[in-house]
């Protein structure tokens, strides 16, 4: 049996994991894919403190996991599958295994958002992606759009503005959510062309993206634009199918807790983009982990437990 086990690796797992790993717990990480999770597909990181020159989110997230292993957490490369939390030895299972441990830290992340247009399933990886630094380069001399006006869609334009001659950044409001700093740069940049005010109705192309066709919400105007790459970057859903109906989510589904990360059940936290929160940043995440494995090994230590 373990004392924690982390439910995904990304920036909240992998922090938990080194701060339960250097308590002396015996630590397991589940993650399904790849370590890092979102910010391991980010091009570059310049908010993350004690990095003064940027890093990549590969480098920033490869360093955590490091860091977990000196301190001994394990990680397994499993898809969790159901997650057993009412009784007081908590169980994980996944495509492999069932695991157990006294207390259950949940890291699961979250998800780009998808469109919900028709062909949007059908194109993913012909054209459509929802990873500008993963797919970037595929689209070298091509012309791209990005949709959305939060910050990973003008970080995505200002990423594939290196390999593209034009980038169009399509917003469906006449303003952009991302912070300043971006926007600033987004509107310096002349490969980006933003086209405010406008939705993407249709996707083109039949074996592969050729075009969006693209309608201004003020003026009704349809038009259409020849792009060989639509990227996606409509915000994130949580990861959080495994849990409900064990677990108190919100109705946008993020994982309540409460400040030291408890969710509604003794001995389970949930740290990271999968916790319901105001800002869903890495270093949020990474403080989010710390203070999950500090209150799990506070609970482990102040109950009683059979060997
Ligand atoms: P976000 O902040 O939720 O922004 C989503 C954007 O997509 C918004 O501009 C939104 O428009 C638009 N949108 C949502 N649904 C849409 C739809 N159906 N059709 C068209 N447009 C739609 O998501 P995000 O940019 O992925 O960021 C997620 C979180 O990660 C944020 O907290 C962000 O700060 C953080 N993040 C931080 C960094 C960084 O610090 N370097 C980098 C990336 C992400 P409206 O503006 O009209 O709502």
């Amino acid at each position: 049996m373990y004392d924690i086990i982390i439910v995904g690796g990304g920036a909240g797992g992998l922090t938990a994991g080194i701060y339960a790993g250097r308590g002396g717990l015996k630590t397991l990480i589940i993650e399904k894919a790849f370590t890092g999770g979102q910010a391991a597909t980010t091009y570059e990181v310049d908010n993350y403190p004690g990095f003064n020159e940027t890093i990549s989110g590969p480098d920033l997230m490869m360093k955590m996991e490091a860091q977990a292993k000196k301190f001994n957490a394990e990680i397994i490369y499993e898809d969790v599958t159901d997650i057993e939390v009412d009784e007081k030895i908590k169980k994980v299972k996944t495509n492999n295994s069932v695991y157990e441990a006294k207390a259950l830290i949940l890291a699961m992340g979250a998800n780009p958002r998808e469109l919900g247009l028709s062909k949007e399933r059908q194109l993913r990886g012909a054209g459509v992606s929802y990873c500008a630094t993963c797919d970037g380069a595929f689209y070298r001399d091509k012309i791209v759009a990005v949709v959305g006006g939060g910050d990973t869609a003008v970080e995505d334009a200002l990423f594939l503005s290196k390999f593209c001659p034009k980038v169009y950044l399509i917003h469906r409001r006449d303003q952009l959510r991302a912070v300043k700093v971006l926007q600033e740069a987004a509107f310096q940049n002349e490969k980006i062309e933003i086209i405010w005010d406008t939705t993407v109705e249709e996707i083109l192309g039949e074996d592969k993206v050729e075009g969006i066709r693209v309608k201004n919400k003020k003026t009704n105007e349809v038009k259409d634009l020849a792009v060989e790459g639509l990227f996606i970057a409509v915000g994130v859903v949580p990861n959080s199918d495994i849990v409900k109906g064990k677990i108190e989510i919100n109705n946008n589904g993020y994982i309540i807790t409460d400040e030291g990360m408890l969710t509604n059940k003794f001995g389970v936290y949930a740290v990271g983009d999968v916790r319901e929160k105001t800002l869903r940043q890495i270093v949020t995440a990474a403080a989010d982990g710390a203070i999950a494995a500090y209150a799990a090994e506070r609970y482990i230590s102040e109950n009683k437990w059979e060997e």
